[in-house]
């Protein structure tokens, strides 16, 4: 094997952005290098689909940062035999990056326009192991729980007992918790042992707020 000379933007991402800030899991590192962003934005976003930032999607949603992106995997580090529930589809960039490490990825929007655009994306892109759903996604999706991995995009004022509940045995959940109106949420990841479960704090974060049906 050669080495390749020629990197592709996503390659450079990684080495640029992700790499040098904290992601050392090497799934990680090869699954966001192998999702183009562009693909998950507006053509008149695609310009700046490797700035190191969110970017406005359709709805007044955003597509999260990259490194935002990739900690929150590695936080939750699905494995390949696990199915992986997303809550908060947008772009369907996260679905994407996560369907590369584990066996299948539910992911849900209460934006039926979001879910619909985000599910052709993926289907075009060939992530066939997504499966995107409509709704609450505070409400958990019992079909396929409990959830080794479970990932929040939106900021919820507490965490949502539903999701709590569907997390497996060892399994982690990586969620933006709001503390106080207009104030940065902190990012945690919970885990379950048995009927206990215990979080840590990973950073301060800014997402879109997570909201009722
Ligand atoms: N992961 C996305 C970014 C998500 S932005 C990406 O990679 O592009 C947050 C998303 O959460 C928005 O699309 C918003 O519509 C959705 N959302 C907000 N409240 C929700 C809820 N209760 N259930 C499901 N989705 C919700």
């Amino acid at each position: 094997m050669g080495r390749f000379w020629v990197s592709t933007p996503a390659q450079r991402m990684v080495a640029e952005q992700l790499r040098p800030h904290g992601v050392t899991d090497e799934r990680v590192l090869e699954a966001m290098a192998s999702v183009p962003r562009e693909e998950f934005l507006a053509p008149r976003m695609r310009r700046h689909a490797y700035e190191d930032r969110a970017l406005a999607i359709e709805c007044g949603q955003t597509i999260s940062q990259p490194l935002v992106v990739a900690l929150m995997a590695q936080a939750a580090s699905p494995q390949p035999d696990d199915v992986a529930l997303e809550v908060g589809t947008g772009s369907g960039y996260a679905a994407a990056v996560l369907s590369r490490l584990c066996r299948k990825v539910i992911t849900i929007d209460r934006e039926p326009a979001l879910a619909e655009h985000a599910s052709s994306t993926l289907r075009r892109m060939g992530f066939d192991n997504v499966e995107v759903a409509v709704g609450d996604g505070s409400r958990g999706w019992p079909a396929e729980a409990p959830y080794q991995a479970i990932l929040v995009a939106a900021a919820a004022r507490g965490v949502p007992p539903a999701l709590l509940g569907e997390l497996a045995d060892g399994g982690r959940m990586v969620i933006p918790v709001a503390l106080a109106a207009e104030e940065p949420q902190d990012l945690r990841v919970y885990t379950r042992h048995g009927e206990d479960v215990t979080y840590r704090s990973l950073f301060p974060v800014l997402f879109v707020p997570l909201r009722p049906d």
